[in-house]
């Protein structure tokens, strides 16, 4: 195994990942990334003096026992990192406010009966049945395939709930009671509850809720920055500018991959680690990644983001202020959705905010705080048609300081020493992710578990990792693919 080589295009958390134990077992890896830094989506950049996280605020699975850990442990890093526990997430509706207990799911679900006493029966049997189906998926899938074809009677609550939306789930639990619907949608997706998959929550739930979530010390970069170093220490190389801009193949196979600088990269495996739609376009040969069952082109991709990076005055901060507060401006999650993807936010707004400085103050100047405005927004073709100019996003800006000042007392704008922001289009233009996806593809019906692209392609020796494919999207999920690819190659 050891003589075998692989490269990985793309050093996100997928290719990062990937590379790291491939390295560590003694193959001989190349990973090439478009950016002068890897880390794609997992970075984070200094600012006089203050550190801001570029996109992600929290990371799940970071105990011992969990996956994600596991690939730590394998790595030897599993010491370097030091994961603060998130406490609890303040979510503001219009009317009402609940603080959400993330520990486990017992204690997200107490959360929940407190704020909704007479909802407590109902709470506690879509809590089982939740939990159940969680651990029914993660049986399933690790199942033989004799098992799996059992399917209806060995895991009949995944079989029955297989095709459920979340909201048919809710409606059937709650029926019609939009304020608790909407605080169960409070999970880190971008979906509605009539779209999202009751199988991507169940997971969720068995693997996020399980035992917390945690921010890395010194900010997320320290994750995607300590896999690098890993991939150095063991001989592996890392090439930044390295665009990829053909994808040679050949007879089923991929004979080299090159760079837009002309060089060119051999290898015995390839892993594609970025937006498979556009990988799919840099083949020579020009063929389908997949065949028709994984069609890329029939997938839909998550909304994307409007980010502001705030560097505020300690003092401008209220009293108890959390790490975590999520801000939604509309009643009803499903109008909240439509008004995020078509860019018109007096219809619906949910913007996250975050101050990593809370739980590690070496990452703001003292008396001072590193804050991140997270604003789920369009792709990057619609919010550009709506804010086409920088006044546009000016006038937004403004507003949505207002919208946060007028909901929970905090005036960002008169106290920040300065802001800088991206958009869906820096995003696109960042990470080449479709439209600026947060999360890849949807957790849409039909786009979790089985029904995401598998890690094998259609040639022989091409792997596709990341947030489009499976398991699922988010930094765990996407450091997942990158073990799994490792593991087939190490099998062969
Ligand atoms: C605003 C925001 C907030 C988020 N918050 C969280 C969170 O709190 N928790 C969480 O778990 N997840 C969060 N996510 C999602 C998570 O960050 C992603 O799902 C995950 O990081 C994706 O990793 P990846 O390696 O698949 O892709 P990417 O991070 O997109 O990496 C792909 C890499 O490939 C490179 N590349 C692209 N094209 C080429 C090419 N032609 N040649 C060479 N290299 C190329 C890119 O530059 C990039 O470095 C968030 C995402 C966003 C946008």
């Amino acid at each position: 195994m050891a003589d075998q080589s692989v490269v990985i295009m793309g050093g996100g958390m997928a290719g990062l990942t990937a590379a790291a134990l491939l390295s560590k077992r003694g193959l001989q890896v190349t990973l090439l990334e478009k950016e002068e830094k890897t880390g794609g989506y997992v970075t984070g950049f200094r600012r006089h003096g203050f550190y801001f996280d570029a996109t992600g605020a929290f990371l799940a699975a970071c105990k011992p026992g969990s996956e994600f850990h596991a690939i730590f442990r394998e790595l030897g890093i599993a010491e370097d990192l030091d994961f603060l526990p998130i406490p609890a997430i303040r979510n503001i509706y219009p009317g009402f406010e609940i603080q959400l207990d993330y520990r486990n799911p017992a204690a997200y679900v107490d959360s929940l009966a407190q704020r909704f006493p007479p909802a407590r029966e109902a709470l506690a049997a879509y809590s089982r049945l939740t939990a159940k189906l969680g651990r029914q998926f993660l049986a399933f899938e690790k199942a033989p395939l004799w098992k799996k074809v059992l399917l209806p009677l060995l895991y009949p609550t995944l079989f029955r709930c297989a095709r459920h939306s979340h909201g048919t789930i809710l409606q059937r639990f709650f029926k019609g009671n939009q304020d608790i619907i909407h605080a169960l949608s409070a999970l880190p997706t971008t979906l509605p509850p009539s779209q999202l998959s009751y199988i991507f929550v169940a997971v969720l739930w068995a693997k996020v809720l399980r035992d917390g979530v945690f921010y890395p010390r010194g900010g997320m970069v320290q994750v995607t920055d300590t896999l690098r170093r890993v991939i150095l220490a063991h001989g592996g190389k890392v090439q930044t500018d390295q665009e990829i801009s053909l994808i040679k193949n050949r007879d089923n196979r991929v004979e080299a991959v090159l760079s837009r600088d002309g060089s060119r990269h051999e290898a015995d495996w390839y892993i594609g680690a970025m937006n498979p739609i556009r990988g799919q376009a840099l083949l020579a040969e020009s063929m389908p990644l997949y065949s028709k069952v994984f069609d890329l082109q029939r997938y839909t991709v998550s909304p994307s983001a409007l980010l502001f990076y705030v560097a505020l005055n300690g003092e401008a901060l209220p009293a108890d202020w959390p790490y975590f507060v999520s801000l939604h401006t509309s009643e009803d999650a499903e109008m909240e959705a439509e008004a995020i993807n078509r860019g018109i936010y007096k219809n619906g707004l949910h913007l996250v905010i975050t101050t990593p400085s809370l739980l590690d103050p070496q990452l703001a100047p003292a008396g001072c705080h590193a804050m991140k405005i997270l604003v789920h927004a369009p792709h990057a073709s619609v919010f550009a048609e709506e804010f086409p100019d920088k006044a546009d996003i000016d006038r937004l800006q403004a507003e949505i300081f207002a919208i946060i000042k007028e909901k929970t007392g905090l005036d960002a704008a008169s106290h920040s020493l300065f802001t800088i922001r991206a958009t869906p289009r820096t995003l696109l233009e960042r990470t080449g992710n479709e439209e600026g996806a947060m999360y890849g593809f949807d957790s849409a019906l039909g786009q979790v578990g089985p029904g995401r692209p598998p890690l094998a392609t259609r040639l022989d020796n091409l792997l596709w990792i990341g947030h489009y494919n499976r398991p699922a999207h988010g930094i765990v999920g996407s450091a997942l693919s990158g073990c799994f690819a490792a593991n087939i190659i190490s099998s062969k």
